[in-house]
């Protein structure tokens, strides 16, 4: 048997990180399992699924490299299908005709059900059962001549011969009708695998009040489509191992249903930073040099000759795109803008000027002026004077560059160069030493 999984969102504009985890899930399953993975795009809420709409959802499978094994199948395409299936629940018994409120707007068709109980294995939450008298017979026909949402996603995963239907836990209580209703078509029942919530830190469904929750806010911050779908993978399924940071092919081999968890992930928008920024390390060194240029092209900074030593410089530590301009800026401008608390707190004290006329004293004797030699000369400079290196650094750090934070500050200091770095640290001192 092939395996057949599927992803059957409703496409409203928005692609919430949840739905996207349950495609992942589907699509490593299938590509797990050596089967296929399927699109049914849920489209039946004319109102909602604009074709803007339809075309957020394409783009943001695309960019999480979700590939379908065949053409989506649009549900709107196929009322008559369904209708002509509640008119067999109908001929077969298993359906009946009500004027619902005895409204005279029309009768609407009730799928029966069976008075029986019903038990099923859910792949992630083991078995689960609903007794008769829970479960009372429902609408699958409006009276205005629609289908309900449980007789198309039924009749569609019978007509794209879905094996496994991978999907978040708000739909458990669905699965029950849904189990009814193939029994009643004659098709034969897949197999469930219901996905826990995504939740806030407060244990409630993560939303866009907790922060960004849609595809597309991650991909307009410059987050790497891998990494998205890396972290994503990793909410609520783990390898069984250490491993986080793992290739598509890696995930692949390791995926099964067996080992998603069935309680509650949290999302954790730091993890998926440090992700991030794990596949920004893992770049080619001219992807990433390419990567800095367009920031810093696009923000009208004119990256200058040591460009190349300073990406090199801000690889490891960059997470996101955006990260880029601000920390990097100074490098290639003399009109860089001071970070106004440092200055406040580190560049308060008159003896800290004198400090910095030390060191730019003593920089100025450097014959070279590389990191290795430029560092030891910073050591020598406070372990004799027997000062703190927390004294010195972070106001020479904010002299050269504005900010608080950055690189290791020897190598930062040589690419630079003396002249440069001379020139700001007299001009730190002439503007702030009051
Ligand atoms: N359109 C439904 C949803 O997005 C489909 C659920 C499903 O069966 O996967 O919730």
């Amino acid at each position: 048997m092939t395996i057949r999984t599927r992803f059957a969102p409703s496409p409203t504009g928005h692609v919430h990180i949840g739905n996207m985890r349950a495609a992942i899930f589907n699509w490593l399953y299938a590509r797990h399992t050596g089967g296929e993975f399927l699109l049914r795009v849920e489209d039946t809420d004319r109102e909602r699924s604009t074709p803007e709409a339809i075309k957020t959802l394409l783009e943001a499978m695309d960019w999480l490299g979700l590939n379908v094994d065949e053409a989506p199948l649009y549900q709107s395409t196929r009322m008559d299908a369904h209708l002509a299936a509640a008119e067999r629940l109908l001929a077969t018994g298993h359906a009946y005709k009500e004027d619902k409120g005895g409204t005279g707007q029309g009768e609407c068709i009730i799928f029966k059900m069976p008075g029986t109980d019903i038990e099923f294995t859910d792949l992630v939450k083991g078995t689960l059962k609903k007794t008769a008298a829970d479960m009372a017979d429902f609408v699958i026909v409006r009276s205005n001549g629609t289908p309900v949402f449980h007789l198309a996603n039924v009749l569609d995963d019978i007509e794209q011969k879905i094996t496994h239907v991978i999907r978040g836990d708000d739909h458990v209580e669905n699965t029950f009708r849904h189990i009814a209703l193939y029994k009643a078509l004659g098709a034969p029942v897949p197999e469930f695998a219901h996905l826990p919530m995504i939740i806030n830190a407060q244990g409630k469904p993560y939303s866009k009040r907790d922060g960004d929750a849609f595809v597309g806010d991650f991909q307009s911050k410059g987050f790497f489509g891998d990494a998205l779908f890396n972290y994503l993978a990793l909410l609520g399924w783990s390898p069984g191992d250490e491993r986080e940071v793992m290739t598509r092919q890696e995930m692949i081999d390791a995926f099964d249903l067996v080992t998603v968890r069935s309680s509650p992930a949290q999302m954790d928008s730091r993890k998926l930073l440090w992700m991030n920024g794990e596949y920004m390390r893992a770049m080619k060194p001219a992807d990433f040099s390419a990567l800095c240029r367009n920031e810093l092209f696009a923000a009208g900074v004119k990256p200058g000759c040591s460009a190349d030593a300073v990406f090199a410089l801000m690889q490891e530590r960059t997470k996101l795109p955006s990260e880029i301009v601000p920390a990097t800026a100074f490098f290639f401008s003399d009109d860089f803008e001071y970070d106004q608390k440092a200055v406040e707190k580190k560049l308060a004290k008159p003896e800290t000027f004198q400090t910095l006329e030390k060191i730019a004293g003593i920089l100025q004797t450097l014959e070279a002026f590389d990191s290795e030699t430029v560092n030891k000369a910073l050591h020598d400079f406070v372990e004799q004077g027997g000062l703190k290196f927390g004294d010195v650094m972070p106001p020479l750090r904010i002299a050269v560059s504005g900010q608080q934070s950055g690189p290791d500050l020897a190598p930062v200091l040589a690419i630079l160069g003396k002249e440069t770095v001379l020139a700001r640290i007299r001009g730190t001192i002439v503007r702030f030493n009051v």
